[in-house]
C-alpha cells in the first residue's frame, strides 16, 4: 500500500457558496434518479455538507433544507435562527423562507413539496416533524435519505480527501506522544483526558471519543474510559477521533504496559494481520463485503473468530460514522474516492482486547492509509 502524505501538505482552501450548490444539484439529481420527489434535509450531518450551516441550537422549532430537481433549494428556518443561517457559507445558494413563532411551519413548507410526492428524510430528522408533514400532506410518503441515496456523500473529492488526510494525520501525532506518557497507576480517564487534549493541540475542533480501554475493559468494544487503574501487564486499547476542518479522524492502536506475554504478541500479531490483509483486499470494484471477508479469514483461520465480535469497518467524512460499511452482505463497489475504516479486532470477555484501525481511501490500483503510526505493538510504561 502506497502511504505517501502528499494530501496533508498545506492548509485546505475554505468550500465556497459554489461548491456547495454543486453539492444540492448533485443531490437533488440524485434523488430524482431514484424515483423521489426531493430531499427534506434536517440539521445535522446532510445539511453540514450540503450547506455548510451549523444550527447550534439543537431546535424542537423546524428547520429544513428543501432540495428537488429543477426547483431552486429553499432551506426553511425560524425567524430567529434566520440571521446565522444567512451567513452560512452555502446561504448564496440558497432562498430562505423563515417562520414565526405561532406560525404552523408545515403549512409553510407545504407549498414547497409535491402533495403526492415520495421524499428522501435525513435519518436524524426529529419524528415529531416527520408526523407533521404526514398529517399536513396526506398524498406524501417518505424514505430514509441514507437508505435512498446511501452513497451520496460516500465518494470524497479531492479536497474532502486532503481534509481526512489531515485529519488523519492529526491523530498519528497525538498517538506518537501518547505513548511517550506514563500509562501504569494512572486512571484509564487520565489517559483520556491526555489524549483529548493531544487531539486538540494538533488542530482537531472537536473531539468525539477517546477510548482507553485497559486489560478486562479492551475486550468491551464500546468501552470508553473509566475509574479502572491501569496495572504493569495490561493491555490498552486506544480508538481515538474527532473533527478537523470539518472531517473525521478514527484510529485504533492496541499497546501493552511492560513485557507482554506470548498469548497477548500472538492475538496481536493475528490482529494486525487481519487489519493487513483488510487493507490489501481495498481495490475499485471489489465489493465492501470483500474487506471484511478478507480480515475476518485471518481471524477465523487463527482460531479467535468468535471473539471478532463486530464489522470490519465504516465510512468517515463530515460525521466519523457513516456509510459505506465494511460488512458481510454490503456488495456496494469501491469507488475511488471512498474513505473508511479497517478495524478488526480480538475481544477475550474478561481479560484483554486488541483492535488496530486506520482509515483508509480507495485509490485507482488499491487503497492507501491514512493513518500511518506503526501498527506493531507499542510497549508503554
Ligand atoms: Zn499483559
Ligand atoms: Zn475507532
Ligand atoms: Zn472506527
Amino acid at each position: 500500500m502506497d502511504t505517501d502524505k502528499h494530501l496533508t501538505d498545506g492548509a485546505p482552501e475554505p468550500f465556497t457558496a459554489d461548491d456547495y450548490r454543486a453539492r444540492m444539484e448533485r443531490a437533488a439529481a440524485e434523488a430524482a434518479d431514484a424515483g423521489l420527489a426531493g430531499l427534506l434535509v434536517a440539521p445535522g450531518p446532510d445539511l453540514d455538507w450540503l450547506t455548510g450551516y451549523r444550527p447550534t441550537a439543537a431546535t424542537e422549532r423546524l428547520t429544513l433544507l428543501v432540495l428537488a430537481a429543477g426547483q431552486d433549494p429553499v432551506l426553511v428556518v425560524p425567524a430567529l435562527e434566520a440571521p446565522d443561517a444567512a451567513r452560512a457559507v452555502g446561504a448564496p445558494a440558497l432562498t430562505l423562507r423563515d417562520w414565526t413563532d405561532g406560525k404552523d411551519p408545515y403549512a409553510v413548507t407545504a407549498p414547497l413539496l409535491d402533495v403526492a410526492g415520495r421524499f428522501g428524510v435525513s435519518d436524524n430528522a426529529w419524528a415529531m416533524h416527520l408526523l407533521g408533514f404526514q398529517k399536513a400532506l396526506p398524498g406524501t410518503s417518505y424514505v430514509s435519505l441514507t437508505e435512498a441515496l446511501p452513497m451520496l456523500r460516500a465518494v470524497k473529492d479531492d479536497a474532502e480527501l486532503r481534509r481526512l488526510a489531515a485529519a488523519g494525520a492529526a491523530a498519528d501525532a497525538a498517538y506518537e506522544e501518547i505513548v511517550k506518557v506514563p500509562f501504569a497507576g494512572r486512571r484509564e480517564t487520565d489517559v483520556a483526558a491526555d489524549l483529548a487534549e493531544l487531539l486538540r493541540r494538533f488542530g482537531h475542533s472537536r473531539v468525539d471519543f477517546t477510548v482507553v480501554g485497559s486489560g478486562p475493559n479492551g475486550a468491551n468494544p464500546h468501552h470508553e474510559a473509566g475509574e479502572r487503574v491501569i496495572e504493569d501487564g495490561d493491555m490498552v486499547v486506544l480508538d481515538f477521533g474527532g473533527l478537523l476542518h470539518g472531517y473525521g479522524s478514527d484510529t485504533s492502536r492496541t499497546v501493552h504496559v511492560g513485557e507482554p506475554t506470548e498469548e497477548e504478541r500472538r492475538v496481536h500479531d493475528i490482529v494486525r494481520e487481519a487489519q493487513a490483509a483488510g487493507c490489501a483486499a481495498v481495490r475499485p470494484g471489489a465489493a465492501c463485503q470483500d474487506v471484511d471477508r478478507a480480515a475476518r479469514a485471518v481471524i477465523d483461520d487463527a482460531g479467535y473468530g468468535a471473539y471478532f465480535i463486530h464489522r470490519t469497518g465504516h465510512g468517515i467524512g463530515v460525521t466519523t460514522h457513516e456509510p459505506p460499511y465494511m460488512i458481510e452482505g454490503e456488495q456496494r463497489p469501491l469507488v475511488p474516492g471512498m474513505c473508511f475504516s479497517v478495524e478488526p479486532g480480538v475481544y477475550l470477555p474478561g481479560r484483554f482486547g486488541v483492535r488496530i484501525e486506520d482509515i483508509v481511501t480507495v485509490t485507482a490500483d488499491g487503497g492507501r492509509r491514512l493513518n500511518t503510526t506503526a501498527r506493531e505493538m507499542a510497549i508503554v510504561g
